[in-house]
């Protein structure tokens, strides 16, 4: 661990309102069961936290990305159904044995070594199946469904879910999801009995028939938008405020920051943020006189970030708060209720996932709320 004295920015992540996000989903795929998707340190929001508030909520089932994350969840929650999307690690069996994760198997190989386990151990240990339906990512061929079924049926083997994945649930019109959903359907018909799971967030949130046994969203839970061009309905659940170091004047063609990159075409007062790309600010934030950037709020207004984000440090111009400025040391809103998620990853090119899960380093993290229900 860092020293930390409690200075520079401050993270705060609203477990209330992950779990309110959580119990709104459930609802939506009321008939489904609602899984949490928690991989990659809950999309930066803290795995050991956000699992509990998520349980507290109502969650029973947990999608990892990778093992160690799996045993994460099972420290943070000893009862949990923990699957792990990577699938199995060569090698790693006895380990998901023994830590009671459940590999979303996707290759022949891995089958072989799961059943290998089983039969060592006599022992129908769990998993879940995973076909690519049109992503060429990870996944079973579907033409490997026979082969799989000639491997597990002798020995009486049955997973407890059978997977795929949407490219496009995104574009809710896109015909890919169309695609995508007959070909699963073919897949699940060759499973008679075993419960099927294809949507993420966005597949949720596009309807019904998407849903069958089990559901898998992840950035909806944590405020993100998971459909494209539509109002976004979930909590934001990331705040993160950052300190102002100092605020300086500059005059008119005066350059800022890196490579002279932006010019100034005002006098201006300049706010500079202790913050930057090495805290996960993304670079693509940044902005030139041709292109604008990033915003962040000051004094209840938006300001612009000018010119390139440094590893440390980022300029942002305060000119139109007059003589409202900030003194130092006070905070800026770089993600929160007031400078959505989606907006600033819009303005950067990038997408929330990405903006949220960059987030790292030199925060104080602090959680309020819990995932209890208000009493
Ligand atoms: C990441 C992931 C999800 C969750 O996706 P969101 O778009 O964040 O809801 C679901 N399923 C799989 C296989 C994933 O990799």
């Amino acid at each position: 661990m860092a020293l930390n004295s409690g200075l520079g920015g401050q993270l705060s992540i609203d477990l209330g309102a992950l779990a309110r996000n959580w119990r709104a989903l459930d609802k939506v795929s009321a008939g489904a069961l609602t899984a949490a998707v928690v991989k990659a340190d809950a999309y930066g929001t803290g795995i050991d936290m956000a699992s509990k508030a998520l349980h507290a909520a109502g969650a029973r089932f947990f999608f990892t990305a990778t093992p160690d994350e799996g045993m994460a969840v099972r420290a943070a929650v000893p009862d949990a159904h923990i699957f792990v999307l990577d699938g199995l690690y060569p090698g790693a069996a006895n380990l998901y044995v023994r830590q009671n994760l459940m590999p979303v198997i996707s290759s022949l190989a891995m089958l072989e070594e799961w059943l290998a386990k089983c039969v060592e151990r006599n022992e129908a240990y769990p998993s879940a199946f995973h076909f690519d339906t049109g992503m060429n990512r990870l996944g079973f061929r579907l033409n490997e469904a026979v082969r799989v079924k000639e491997r597990i049926e002798p020995l009486g083997y049955a997973p407890q879910m059978v997977m795929s994945h949407l490219a496009c649930a995104d574009q809710p019109s896109h015909e890919k999801n169309r695609t995508q959903f007959a070909l699963f359907g073919s897949i699940v018909a060759q499973f008679p009995g075993v419960p099927a799971s294809l949507a993420n967030s966005a597949g949720l949130m596009t309807g019904r028939d998407y849903h069958f046994q089990m559901v898998r969203p992840g950035i909806a839970l944590y405020g993100g938008r998971a459909v494209s061009g539509r109002k976004n309905p979930m909590a934001p659940v990331a705040t993160l405020h950052v300190p102002v170091l100092q605020v300086t004047e500059a005059r008119t063609g005066e350059s800022v920051g890196y490579g002279a990159a932006y010019v100034l075409s005002r006098n201006s007062r300049l706010a500079i943020l202790g913050y930057g790309y090495a805290d996960g600010f993304l670079r693509s934030l940044s902005s030139t006189n041709r292109r604008p950037g990033g915003k962040v709020m000051i004094r209840g207004q938006l300001c612009p970030i000018v010119g390139r984000i440094s590893m440390d440090l980022t300029i942002v111009d305060v000119t139109d708060l007059g003589d409202n400025l900030p003194s130092p040391g006070e905070g800026a809103e770089v993600l929160g209720p007031n400078v959505l998620l989606d907006d600033q990853a819009d303005a950067g090119d990038t997408i929330g996932y990405e903006l949220l899960t960059s987030l790292k380093g030199r925060y104080n993290r602090n959680y309020v709320g819990d995932g209890k229900l208000p009493s």
